[in-house]
């Protein structure tokens, strides 16, 4: 006998990519699902189910003979074998602990939409947040100068805010008549430059609700200039989050990566003087910044915020494993900025 489903087959390939995303699985084998859900999603009832009887599913550009199964199960009522493997396979608890912390959890400072690096579009990351049941989601894809990631010019920059506008609208989120509901923040992860500089310039910065700032290039640099270079962009009024701090990788696809040495006292006492957070970057391949430093930052008096740093949807559910480590070093979640309500994180991050 096979398990009754009732959710339609665009909700199930739209879990089916959340579970693989959130397992970090290659982005190119989950597109196939999220382009079969978008291609379902098009069809009217009628010809769903003409084409689900007749076996003529594969005929539609973005559907093939796996996501055709997956359809043809769920508009029959049954849960769909691919997904039921997937939800005993990786559905289940992410982690032992953390879970009270991610339940405080109010929304997500840190994460990339295709406009950037991601696979997704801008209103498919929002639209999982608020499934995941955030207040907000704030959009931050990389500054220009990180080409391989197609870092966004001024330019582009300023017709993405356009279009963060457009999706709060048509998502019916929060508006002054109705400040409650979801609302996707404006806002970058612009790189600090080698001299401690943004890569973005001001009047776009200014323009923005919140800005993460991190260190792609020169990692290995020596002790003193790293620590010149980090603590001169926490002293930048436009700064808020200090994202993943030593640039470290543990695991994972990208291969390993040695942190980078900064003298770690002076770079967090620079962020408790200009009241920036210290990310802890939930990503499982980064653990950053490494416990010895989270526990100097907590020491130090430092704000955190805990972020997905998602490029995909299904990764914005990784924040528990930051959790999980901020609640094994006992920081107090009124330190955890993303514990915070909207507006009160939104009048925090005003340029100083
Ligand atoms: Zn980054
Ligand atoms: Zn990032």
């Amino acid at each position: 006998m096979t398990e009754a489903y009732d959710a339609g087959p665009v909700a199930a390939l739209r879990r089916i990519a959340f579970l693989l995303e959130r397992a970090r699985e290659d982005t190119y084998k989950v597109k196939a699902y999220r382009a079969a859900a978008a291609a379902v999603l098009q069809l009217g009832d009628d010809e769903l189910g003409r084409r689900v009887g007749d076996g003529t599913l594969t005929e539609l550009p973005g559907i093939g003979a796996s996501t055709a199964a997956v359809v043809t199960e769920a508009a029959r009522g049954r849960l769909p074998r691919r997904l039921g493997d997937l939800e005993h396979r990786l559905g289940g608890p992410q982690t032992a602990g953390g879970h009270a912390l991610r339940a405080a959890l109010r929304g997500d400072l840190h994460s990339h939409s295709d406009w950037s690096d991601g696979g997704s579009p801008i209103e498919e990351m929002a639209m999982t947040a608020m499934e995941l049941g955030h207040d907000y989601l704030v959009l931050t894809d990389h500054s220009p100068r990180l080409k391989v990631a197609r870092g966004l010019s001024a330019s582009r920059l300023a017709r993405q805010l356009e279009v963060v506008d457009a999706v709060n609208e048509h998502l019916g989120g929060a508006t002054s008549a109705a400040p409650e509901g979801f609302r996707l923040l404006k806002g970058i992860e612009v790189d600090i430059l080698d001299d401690g500089g943004l890569d973005q310039s001001d009047e776009m910065l200014e323009q923005l609700d919140l800005r993460v700032a991190s260190v792609h290039s020169k990692l290995r640099m020596d002790s003193r200039p790293m620590t010149r270079r980090m603590v001169a962009a926490v002293r930048n009024p436009f700064v808020n989050v200090l994202g993943h701090c030593t640039g470290r990788l543990v695991t994972g696809g990208r291969g390993t990566r040695p942190p980078s040495t900064f003298d770690a006292e002076e770079v967090f006492a620079a962020c408790v003087e200009h009241d920036v957070a210290v990310e802890i970057n939930a990503r499982p391949e980064r653990r950053d910044p490494p416990t010895a430093l989270l526990e100097l930052a907590r020491d130090l008096g430092c704000l955190f915020s805990i972020d997905s740093d998602a490029h995909a949807p299904g990764q914005l559910d990784l924040q528990v494993h930051g959790c999980e480590r901020a609640e094994a070093a006992g920081i107090d979640p009124d330190r955890i900025v993303n514990t915070w309500s909207r507006d009160r994180l939104i009048s925090w991050a005003r340029p100083r």
